[in-house]
């Protein structure tokens, strides 16, 4: 074939004098817009997670919610401690 993209190597490219096909010709773009260090700690911190901190991720921010209603829902009466649902284990991170 001799026109995959050069990034993925798997797509074609848009013509052959692209380098790239359409996603990675977008993604260069996109990347484009910020540093290549900083694109590497963005991509770091979002995409380098495996599915357990994931999941840890969502019950934190599940848990935020949670805790600013009944917040909320506490104004009046506030000398009620709220429950405490903060874990303390370090097995991530
Ligand atoms: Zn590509």
């Amino acid at each position: 074939m001799g026109s995959s993209c050069y990034f993925c190597g798997e797509r074609e490219r848009v013509s052959y004098f692209n380098y790239y096909c359409a996603d990675c010709a977008m993604l260069r773009r996109l990347l484009m817009s910020y540093s290549p260090k900083k694109c590497c700690e963005i991509l770091k911190k979002t995409c380098l997670r495996d599915d357990k901190q994931i999941e840890y991720k969502i019950t934190q921010e599940i848990k935020k919610i949670v805790h600013k209603e009944i917040e909320t829902k506490n104004n009046d009466d506030s000398h009620i401690e709220p429950p405490k649902t903060r874990s303390k284990k370090k097995d991530y991170n």
